[in-house]
Parts: C-alpha cells; structure tokens; sequence
C-alpha cells in the first residue's frame, strides 16, 4: 500500500514535473507571444502612426493643391478674363460709335469711293473679330463649367478622404481598445497563474483557462491581424485614388495652362487686329480729310466762279426780262396778226398760182412755138450747111500692110488745118479739102464726137444716113462696128439714143428698134430673121403715104445696151453660118443697121419717127476687067453699080435735081426716104496710108471731095463747080483697070484739086 502510495506519489510527482515542465514551456510560448504580440502592436501602431502622418501630409497637399489651383486660382482667372472682356466690350463699343460716326460723316462725293470699301473692310474685320470674341466667350464658359466641375469632384474626394480618416480613427481606437484589453488579459492571466505545486487540480482547471483564454487570445489577434490586412487595403485603395487625384490634378492643371496661352494668343491677336484696324481708321480718316479739303478748296473756287459768273448774268436777265416782257406782249396781238397775214398770204398764194398758171399756159405755148421753130431752124441749118457731110478717115499702118517701100506712109496732114490730107501719089503731092480729116491717131470718142450731132436729130424726126467707104481694109468696119473693147459708131450711136431718150422721158415716150440687113450682089437679106437665105423686096406702102417698106424685115425692140450686144451677135451669127468666108463675103456687100426712133409728146401727143442707117459698104477698089471673071466678075459690077448709084443719087440730091435715080440700085432706093427731104447724110471716106494702095486712096478721096463739092450747086456757087464738070474720070463707071489697086496707075486730074484756085470750103455760120 505504501508501495502504492509511494509509486503514486511518484507517479504524481512525475505528472507535476511534466505539468511544470509544460507550464514553463506554455509560459514560454506566452511570453513569446507575449513579445510578439507586442512587437506587432508597436508594428500596428507605428503603421496607424504612419498612415496618420500620411494622412496629414494628404490633407496638406490637398490644402494646398486646393489653395494652388482650386477654386481661388480658377476664379481669380476667370474674374481677370471677364475684367478684359469687359474692357474689350467697351473698346468694341467705343469703335462702332467711331464707324457709326464715320459713316455718317462721308457726304456725297465719298459714296462709291474707296472709303466706303475700306470700311466695309474693317467692318467685316470687326465682325469676324466679334465673333472670335464671343467664341472665346464661349471657351471661357466652357472653362470655367470645367473647373467648377473639377472643384465639385475635389470636394467630393475630401469628403470621401475625410469619411475614411475618420472611420481609420474609429478602427484605430477600437483596435487600441482591444490591444488593451488583450494587454490586460495577458496580465490578468499572469496574475491569475497560482502554486502548481500547491494544487495541480487549479493547474489543471487554470491550465484548461489559459488554454482557453490562449486560443481566445489566438483567434482575436487572428482577428486583429485580418482587420490590420483590410486596413492596409483600405490604405492602399486611398493611396490609389490619391494617386488617381494627382494625375487628375496634373491634367487639369496643364489643360488650364493651355487654356491660359491660349486665351493669351487670342487677346494678342485681338490687340494686334484692334491695332492695326485702328491704324486703317486713322488713315482713312486722314486721306478722306485731305481729299475733302481738296474739294472744298474746288468747291469754293468754282463758288467763286459762280458768283462773279451770276454778278455778269444779272443785267442779261434784265435786259431778257424785259425783251420776255415784250416778246409776251407781242405774243398776246400775234394770233390777231396771224390771222390777218393768212388771209392776205392766202389772197397773194391764190393770185400767185393763177398767175403761174397762165405763165405755165403761156411757156407751153411758148415751148411748143420754139419747138417748131428749132424744127425750121434746124432745117433751114441743114439746107445751108449741106445734107450731105464729108469726112475723112485715115487708119494707122498696120503689120498686114508688110515691110519695104510699099508698106511707107504716103499720107500726110496739116498742122493749121483739120480739113487737108495730102497724099504722095508716085511722086507727086496730091491734097484734097474735105470737112474733116482724122489722122491715125483719132480714137473711136473722137470721131464718134463728130457723129453725134446728126445721131441726135434721129430723136427730133430726121431721118440720118452714115456711110462707111473705101477700099477693103482701110478701116470702114472698124469705124462702125469697132471692137468689143472699142466699139465703133454702131454701138455708140445706140448709147447715145438711150440716155438721150432717157433724158426727154418726163415729156416724150420713145420706143427704139433695130433691123440690121445686108446687100449682096443687089438681093437683100434680113439679117435678124429666121431665115436669112430669103430674098427680101422693098415695097410702097399700102397707105398711099409715098413710103416705103420691106415686107418681112425683122425688127427688135432694144431697152438697153444688153439688148443690143444680143442683136448684133445674133446678126453676126447669122452671116457666120451663112458664108464660110465672111471677111471676103462682108467686104463684097453692104451691111446697114437701121434704128428707128419713133416718139409721142406726152403733152401734145406730137409723133415724130427718125430713122439713123448706119452703112458699112462694099470696098470701093476696083477689079480690073482682064483679072476677074464668074463670081467674083458679077460681084466687082454689083458693087460698082450701087456705089455708082449712090454717087448718082447724092449729085442729083446735091444739085436739086428734078430726078433722082434712087431706083438705080437696091441700096439707094431702100434708102430713099433717108436721103431725100430733109435727111442728113454723113460720108465716112476710109483711107490707107500706104505707098501701096495710094492709087485707091486717090479715088477715094476723089469721090469724098466730089460729093462734097456737088452741093455747092446752085446760083454762084454752081459756076465754081464749072471745073469739075470736065472731069470724066470721076463719073460712075467702074474703072476696071488693074486688079491690085496699088499697081494701078492711074494719077490725079491736073495739079489737084486743092492747087485750084477757085476750091473753097464751105464754112456754116450758126444761126442765130
Ligand atoms: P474694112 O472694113 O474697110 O475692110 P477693117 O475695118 O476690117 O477694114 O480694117 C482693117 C484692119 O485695120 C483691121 O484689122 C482693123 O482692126 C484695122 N484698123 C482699121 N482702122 C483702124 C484704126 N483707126 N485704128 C486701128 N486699127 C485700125
Ligand atoms: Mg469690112
């Protein structure tokens, strides 16, 4: 039993050991815990220190952040801005006042100008300037929304700053209040450790206690510890939004800068605009000033002007007043007068024309009077001067008429006198006198000139005659025809009667027709007709008028020159188609134009008819018996027989013959109505001027000089023509002597004519 008791004392002592043993150890392991416990209080509250110092040094920035850029800076800013803009306002103002004025100010002579451009200019200027004021207004705003915004999300932050530095205070404190409690745990816990040796059983209970309190201890520091790991997190968040805060601020502050420079660059630029819209004014002003004075100075002289102007005008007004005055009061009797002088104006008028219309009566009697008397005068004209005019016409040398002696002038003329030619016949000088003489050199005008006159008197009724003579190739269609450059008397002739017609046609109507005809070997053809191969015979007139007429002979009436150039060639033609050689053929015929020019006077219904027949005949060189036979035999007396006739009927005209052989040939009775009475007659001689054909020039001039002698026929004169009488070779009778006229020898009367002492030339005075 002791034994037993001994092994439980020892078994109890054993367990007391053990039990102290981990008493100590447990002591150990608290006081351990103990320190560590400590150590992280002290840790934990050097972390609550750090964060409170943080958290100042936070609210220190924020503070000063605040003061740095808050609201105060902002507004301060924003104040100086809206004290500019309100000085810019003002200057606006104080500008559109000044263009108000300015605008006013220019008068009349500015309008249009270019002032009114400038302003318009710095008036768009300033609009465009207003409207970057009110933009950068708007800006402004913007800004200032932004900061308040900025300075509300701040206030918010602290706010929130503010709630969580006060609930870290409340968990700090509770925290400091669990340390403590735990502090004071642990010391009652020390307090509470008893005598293990003097009852194990309270060690056992207080050893359950303590292991107890130790795991309460445990859990609640885990806790603590889990509450300082949230803190820390809290911590950081806040150090986050701190951060986040500061970047915030950052950006603010550089868009604040931004701003600032910006609005900077915008109110420099207004001032520089402002500047220099000031500087434009000033020189608008001063140019428009110094034009205006310039226009004044203008002004004022013409003012000048107009005055002493107006001093000179007033005594005019006075005396124009005056001379109104009376001008009116004449004016006031005028009508009166008016009536007056219409009456007796009226009186006058209708006396007047009862006068002019007995004049008028008596002038056309007048007229008509001289028109009979022009008629008896132009007839009595002709009867002195002849009806029958002789001229000579004397063609160039030509190069048909070859080289050598034969081809040498032999014609010559008189410088005094265009009324001689002298020839040098084998020899011997030979001069005749006819009426007129043209030399080589004569145009077609200038004969033409010579014509004119007996052209005209177709138009007053005379029937006219122009023949062309002499040998063939001395020129006699030249001179009627003439060529389509220069046409000869034909053509003219016609001219002449259409503008002459023309001229009378207030008082006459006229009607011109042509007939042209030619003589061939006594049978004669219509050279217009259809059928130009038929014979044609000259008949009396059915009417017993005495007249003659040829049955079938085409006429044309012709208007114009046109007109005639048809007619011509149209006869041309015919003769073309009708002989194979027509230069030979024309050359043994005789070709007559005839007009007829029949007029009525419109006033007295007066008829007049003229005839012109414009002849161009047959050569005139004679073929000697022995060369020629057959045709050419019968053509050689044909022609001498019809220009024998001719020569018969103009001597017998010439010395007022009872009997005028007109029947002779076909030519001279189709001519009778145009050689008798008071026709006139024209005789174109045509003469070569060759040695060669001096022989036929001879004879040519011969019977030019003869015929124009024969007119001095009666009483005195007569008696001059004694001489000529003798002379046998000039009757009509073919001389047959040689075929080639220059080889023919045949030689001048005498010494010649103009050698006579009795020839004279016949010279008409006109009369009066
Ligand atoms: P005719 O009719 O008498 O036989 P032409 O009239 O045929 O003669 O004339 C013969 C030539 O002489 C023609 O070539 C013509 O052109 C020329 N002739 C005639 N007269 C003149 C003149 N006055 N001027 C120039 N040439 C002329
Ligand atoms: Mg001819």
């Amino acid at each position: 039993m002791v034994h037993r008791m001994v092994e439980a004392m020892s078994q109890l002592q054993e367990e007391k050991a053990r039990l102290q043993e981990e008493l100590a150890a447990l002591q150990e392991r608290l006081a351990l815990q103990d320190s560590d416990q400590q150590a992280t209080s002290t840790q934990l509250q050097n972390q609550v220190e750090n964060l409170k110092e943080k958290l100042i040094s936070q609210a220190q920035e924020v503070s000063r952040l605040r003061s740095e850029l808050g609201g105060t800076d902002l507004e301060k800013h924003r104040d100086l801005l809206v004290v500019e803009n309100e000085r810019l306002r003002q200057e606006m103002r104080r500008f559109e006042a000044e263009l108000q004025e300015l605008r006013a100010k220019p008068v009349a002579p500015c309008v249009g100008c270019e002032h009114s451009q400038e302003s318009a200019q710095l008036r768009d200027k300033l609009s465009q300037l207003q409207l970057e004021v009110a933009e950068n207004k708007g800006m402004l705003s913007e800004l200032n929304l932004e900061v308040q915004q900025k300075t509300d999300r701040l206030a918010e932050v602290e706010l929130r700053l503010k709630d969580c530095l006060a609930e870290k205070a409340q968990e700090e404190e509770r925290l400091s209040r669990r340390l403590r409690d735990s502090h004071e745990t642990i010391a009652s816990l020390r307090a509470q450790s008893p005598p293990i040796k003097y009852v194990i059983k309270t060690v056992e209970v207080e050893s359950s206690k303590t292991k107890q309190a130790l795991s309460e201890s445990q859990a609640r520091n885990q806790h603590l510890q889990e509450q300082v790991a949230m803190q820390r997190q809290v911590l950081k968040e806040m150090e986050q939004q701190l951060q986040s805060s500061h970047q915030l601020t950052a950006q603010l502050r550089a868009q604040i800068a931004m701003y600032e420079s910006e609005l900077e660059r915008a109110h420099g630029q207004m001032l520089e605009e402002m500047q220099s819209l000031e500087e434009d004014k000033n020189r608008a002003i001063e140019e428009a000033f110094a034009r205006a004075q310039v226009e004044m100075k203008a002004v004022h002289e013409n003012l000048a002007g107009v005055r002493t102007n107006l001093l000179t005008l007033q005594p005019a007004l006075r005396t124009l007043t005056n001379d109104y005055n009376g001008l009116k009061r004449q004016v006031r009797g005028f009508p009166l007068l008016l009536q007056e002088a219409l009456k007796s104006v009226k009186a006058e008028i209708g006396q007047a024309i009862e006068e002019v219309n007995s004049n008028n009566q008596e002038l056309l009697r007048k007229y008509r009077r001289e028109l009979q008397l022009r008629k008896k005068c132009h007839n009595e004209l002709v009867r002195l001067k002849g009806n029958i005019r002789v001229i000579a016409r004397v063609r160039p040398v030509t190069k048909e008429d070859g080289e050598g002696p034969e081809a040498t002038n032999a014609v010559t003329f008189d410088a005094d006198d265009d009324s001689i030619i002298h020839l040098l016949h084998k020899g011997k000088p030979v001069s005749f006198e006819l009426d007129k003489v043209f030399s080589p050199r004569a145009s077609q005008q200038d004969v033409f000139q010579e014509v004119q006159a007996l052209i005209t008197s177709c138009i007053d009724g005379f029937n006219v005659c122009i023949f062309a003579y002499g040998q063939t190739g001395a020129g006699k269609t030249y001179t009627m025809e003439g060529t389509p450059e220069n046409p000869g008397i034909n053509q003219r002739a016609l001219q002449l009667l259409f503008s002459e017609v023309q001229e009378k046609a207030s008082d006459w109507e006229y009607t011109i027709t042509v007939s042209a005809a030619e003589i061939y070997n006594e049978v004669l053809r219509d050279l217009l007709g259809q059928e130009p191969q038929e014979k044609l015979e000259i008949r009396l007139c059915p009417d017993g008028s005495g007249q003659l007429y040829v049955p079938g002979l085409t006429e044309f009436q012709v208007q114009s020159v046109a007109d005639i150039n048809k007619v011509f060639e149209f006869g041309h033609t015919n003769r073309t188609t009708e002989f194979t050689n027509l230069n030979e053929h024309s050359s043994r015929s005789h070709a007559l134009l005839i007009v007829t020019v029949r007029g009525v006077d419109c006033s007295t219904g007066l008829r007049t008819t003229g005839k012109l027949n414009l002849v161009d005949l047959a050569g005139s060189e004679r073929v000697g018996k022995s060369g020629a036979e057959g045709s050419r035999l019968r053509e050689a007396q044909h022609i001498n027989k019809s220009l024998s006739a001719l020569g018969d009927v103009i001597a017998a005209l010439r010395s007022r013959q009872g009997h005028v052989p007109f029947r002779n040939s076909k030519l001279t009775y189709l001519l009778q109505d145009s050689l008798s009475g008071d026709s006139k007659t024209l005789m174109v001689v045509q003469v070569s001027p060759v040695e060669k054909n001096t022989s036929e020039t001879l004879y040519s001039l011969k019977f030019a000089e003869r015929v124009r002698s024969v007119e001095l026929g009666p009483g005195s004169r007569r008696a001059e023509l004694g001489s000529w009488s003798s002379q046998e070779h000039l009757e009509w009778e073919p001389a047959c002597q040689t075929p080639q006229p220059s080889a023919r020898a045949h030689s001048a009367p005498g010494s010649g004519t103009t050698s006579r002492p009795g020839s004279i030339r016949r010279k008409l005075q006109p009369l009066a």
